[in-house]
């Protein structure tokens, strides 16, 4: 038997999007920057995409912008505030995904870099937030995942929006974990900037667009034949744009469905996983769908080190896919810097798993799962 427990890493394409990248790559082959009527037929579907993915955020077509996914989508912003925005502060967490941890070094020594608190739990303290911003008065972009990538902890964006919007912060949020997968209103959430990626809701891999609410004064970082408003130069790569509205679309009008079965999921997973494993750690929240997204499962297992160096490679072998450590870093075991974040004193001592969940999984895979790591724990 095959097992995907490692939906946030990346996701399976919905059957429906691998049909409609082909008909798209089939049929739409024109350049949508050309005026004849073949590359006309690109831009109008193209733009039809964007006013589809506008609508599910609440934004208005001109304000998304597409790109290539997550990565380029933060670096993009947090250069052009920089450079463009003469944004001279930036307040951060420290259990934010590498794309933006790794993008703060560089500009260190230009601006200010604030982390906000965390709570034993992963949540992020939003009165750490608000004391930081009410204690100096500069020019601050304030850039706060939506969905923790390790641990599922959702961050409040409206209450963080309302403070950020209280002391004139730019707000930028990593929704790269959330977007399909939570209902999000940029304009209700005050938010500035928002990154998404259509990999992680079931649609085609380097693709993804930003929010960048109208007026902001961001520039290009990449330039060229002005495509994307003059913001982002470059061919559209329309199949994957197509790919990806689809993916969107499918997301949110079974989200209601999707986030009971993935919660019933998790509910049984855990259960039964406490009782498999006296003295679990369950990393961030067990069972709360404000706090959590039911789509990610981190526990630590108190289990001795000799079975536990074992146990990633062994749940290989029974063709369960999972992650280690911070394995959204090039598949490496190393330790996570999240946990580091938490108040998880067993996570030097013990394995430390994700285990993540998508609707194309199953009751029969879970209890599959299960019965692999009872075996494997006693033996
Ligand atoms: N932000 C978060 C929270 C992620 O989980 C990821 C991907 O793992 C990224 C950013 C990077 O996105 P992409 O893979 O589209 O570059």
């Amino acid at each position: 038997m095959q097992v995907y427990f490692d939906n946030a890493a990346t996701t399976p394409l919905y059957p429906e999007v691998i049909q409609k990248v082909t008909d798209v790559l089939e049929q739409y082959y024109g350049n949508p920057s050309s005026i004849h009527s073949i590359g006309r037929k690109s831009r109008t579907i193209i733009e039809l995409a964007r006013k589809e993915i506008s609508s599910y955020l609440g934004a208005k077509p001109q304000e998304i912008i597409f790109n290539s996914g997550g990565t380029e989508g933060i670096n993009f912003i947090f250069h052009s505030a920089i450079n463009d925005l003469k944004v001279k502060r930036i307040i951060t967490s420290k259990i934010e995904h590498h794309a933006v941890l790794e993008c703060l070094p560089l500009n260190q020594k230009k601006i200010d870099v604030q982390y906000v608190t965390i709570h034993s739990n992963g949540l992020i303290d939003l009165d750490s937030l608000e004391h930081l911003l009410a204690k100096k008065k500069t020019k601050t972009l304030v850039s706060l995942m939506h969905v923790n990538n390790e641990i599922g902890t959702i961050t409040d964006l409206k209450k963080c929006g309302e403070i950020c919007a209280k002391y004139q912060s730019l707000f930028h949020t990593d929704a790269v974990q959330s977007v399909g997968k939570l209902s999000i209103d940029v304009k209700e959430c005050l938010i500035t900037f928002l990154t998404a990626s259509a990999h992680k809701f079931h649609g085609p891999k380097g693709t993804g667009f930003l929010y960048i609410e109208r007026n902001s004064g961001i520039k290009a970082q990449i330039s060229g034949g002005g495509q994307e408003r003059g913001l982002r130069a470059g061919t559209e790569s329309v199949h994957n744009i197509l790919g990806m509205s689809l993916a969107l679309k499918l997301s949110y009008q079974q989200l209601d469905q999707n986030t009971n079965h993935i919660s019933q999921l998790k509910t049984r997973f855990l259960n039964r996983l406490k009782e498999i494993f006296n003295d679990l750690i369950i990393n961030g929240i067990e069972n709360n769908e404000q706090l959590g997204l039911p789509h990610i499962c981190h526990v630590t297992f108190p289990i001795p080190k000799k079975k536990a160096q074992l146990l990633g490679f062994k749940l290989d072998m029974k063709g369960i896919a999972c992650s280690q450590g911070s394995a959204c870093q090039s598949g490496t075991p190393i330790g996570s810097h999240v946990l580091d974040e938490l108040s998880n004193d067993s996570k030097d001592e013990f394995p430390s798993f994700r285990f993540s969940f998508s609707k194309f999984n199953t009751i029969q895979e879970v209890d599959y799962v299960l019965a692999s790591l009872e075996e494997i724990a006693n033996n």
